[in-house]
């Protein structure tokens, strides 16, 4: 499930043929008229869109999707779409008013608002879904993920508080440090000396100088940053990061309430010239800003690492659990910049704000379904605990799962067989349901793996003073302020994003600097900055 964030991105290309297809099928159904909603023996026929990726297998051929169709009563039409296919299908699907009855992790609470009519509002309907109500009264912060001035057009998921981890971790290798002799860097300095010392010291034991000190992603050209971004230094001069998702990724931070941009900060000018040190050491790939080869160079299989340190998930980022490549590497905490002390140095705020736990854009209902009762039940089924932990790690009639307790499960050795296989038989954490804070699982080594993963953590966050340090992921701007957000950020990152991959490389030198502060004024980087005070202050204060 962790894995299935980066393959995600990977798996697209080889999709995109296959969504086509599935695609021109959905485009013919249209909209049915209630009259053809039911079967010849009276059952109310129910279509449920679902956004997959091609490593799990399709919905409708999953044990627990079969046994909840039974359950509900109706008639189940599962249509399978793919990651990649999806944007543009979502904005054809949103210009014709043409949703399917259900829709699972597919239209986000901003789409509902820009597109009110065409989404039931199911805080109406709360009656019908006691387990959604249930959900909502024990994780509050999930129903305030989705509200949107009182309506609820979408319901959030959340994979449980074990997965409260952030997707960011930085990563270095454990054996070639103890083969040097050398201590985890706590600072950039340090950093730099250990990230030498791999380069020239031949720690893989090879014989040649075939190193990557530190591999690095490569930038964005249409944002500032993305997951595993190299600006997760930022964390470094005490500005903290929240990466997995929201306003971040354009550079929006939050630091004691007061909302500002990166991009304008002495700490980013920080930042961009560590970066370009380690390029004129030789520490990082020449390449890095623009190459594709962030993961291959991670993956080169084997025992004989390549790579020193990265950001990135957790070591999987090398090879699967237990490989010689993944037991070679820990998470560390980010070292501290120059100047900057231990105490105030933070690490990426996705790790406590429940981004990693909770997704938003889980349960949708058309207004115009034709077997609204239907579709109630089934949506309250969906988040029941029976079938929420069946979405999650596949159906307990096949033996992916078993129940060990009141709350508690196994994942079986078969379920892992199939993931590592690429056809999971569940939905994982695209679940249209939630996991109870007093559910266990065992036997899920890569939940292991990420909750380890993000142990090291816990003191830099402890230097996070709560909402007042990052944007909660229940702030929204207004549909209106969304327009006018993105279209400043359109052009801010297409004329920012080459100043700042040139600094990335070469140094934040006066001229560069001061074109960038000229640039982002003129495009209106302060509105941004505005807009996204307005909402913190609307939703926390
Ligand atoms: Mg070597």
């Amino acid at each position: 499930m962790n894995k299935g964030v980066a393959k995600k991105a990977l798996s697209g290309v080889a999709a995109a043929g296959a969504a086509a297809m599935l695609l021109t099928g959905l485009a013919a159904c249209g909209q049915s008229t209630a009259e053809n909603k039911k079967t010849s023996d009276g059952k109310p026929i129910v279509t449920i869109l679902v956004q997959q990726n091609t490593t799990q297998i399709p919905i409708g051929q999953m044990t627990w999707a079969k046994e909840l169709e039974k359950e509900s009563g109706a008639k189940i039409e599962w249509k399978v779409v793919l990651d990649t296919a999806w944007g543009q299908q979502k904005n054809a699907a949103l210009a014709a008013g043409d949703l399917s009855d259900l829709n699972i992790r597919a239209y986000h609470p901003d789409d509902a608002s820009q597109n009110p009519d065409a989404f039931e509002d199911l805080s109406k309907d709360m009656d019908k879904l006691p387990n959604v109500e249930a959900f909502f009264k024990e994780q509050p912060v999930a129903k305030k993920f989705v509200e949107v001035e009182g309506h609820l057009w979408v319901l959030p998921s959340s994979r449980g508080k074990a997965f409260s981890a952030s997707g960011q971790h930085m990563l270095i290798n454990k054996t070639w440090l103890d083969k040097l002799g050398l201590k985890v860097p706590t600072t950039w300095k340090e950093l730099t000396k250990v990230l030498e010392a791999f380069k020239t010291q031949d720690p893989n034991g090879n014989g040649k100088q075939d190193e990557i000190p530190m591999n690095l992603r490569a930038l964005p050209t249409d944002q500032l940053a993305g997951w595993w971004s190299p600006f997760l230094f930022m964390n470094s001069t005490g500005l903290a990061t929240h990466f997995n998702s929201g306003p971040s990724g354009q550079g929006i931070y939050v630091k004691d309430g007061k909302v500002g941009n990166f991009m304008t900060t002495d700490e980013f000018r920080q930042v961009l010239n560590y970066l370009a040190s380690l390029k004129k050491e030789g520490l990082v790939p020449n390449d890095w800003v623009t190459t594709d080869k962030y993961d291959s160079r991670n993956q080169v299989g084997g025992n004989t690492a390549q790579v020193g340190v990265v950001f990135g998930w957790d070591a999987t980022a090398f090879g699967t659990v237990g490989s010689d490549l993944y037991n070679q590497y820990v998470t560390i905490p980010v070292p501290s910049a120059d100047g900057v002390s231990a105490d105030d140095t933070v690490w990426d705020a996705s790790g406590v704000s429940g981004a990693n736990e909770y997704e938003d854009y889980h349960m949708a209902m058309s207004s115009k379904a034709a077997n609204k009762d239907a579709c109630l039940k089934i949506i309250n089924l969906l988040y029941s605990e029976k079938y929420s932990v069946q979405q999650l790690y596949g159906s307990t009639t096949d033996g992916y799962l078993e129940k060990t307790g009141d709350h508690s499960y196994k994942v079986t050795e078969k379920f892992v067989e199939e993931r590592d296989a690429q056809k999971t038989p569940a939905l994982e954490d695209r679940l249209a349901g939630w996991i109870p804070d007093a559910d266990e699982f065992e036997g899920d080594k890569n939940l292991t793996s990420i909750v380890e993963a993000d142990k090291p953590y816990a003191e830099q966050y402890s230097h996070l003073n709560g909402e007042k340090d990052y944007m909660p992921i229940y702030v929204r701007l207004s549909a209106a302020d969304q327009t006018t957000y993105a279209n400043n950020n359109t052009t801010i990152a297409t004329t920012a994003m080459p100043l700042i991959a040139k600094m990335a490389q070469n140094g934040a030198d006066d001229a560069t600097w001061n074109s960038l502060q000229e640039q982002l004024k003129s495009m209106n980087l302060q509105q941004n900055i505005d807009l996204w005070q307005k909402a913190y202050d609307k939703y926390v204060k």
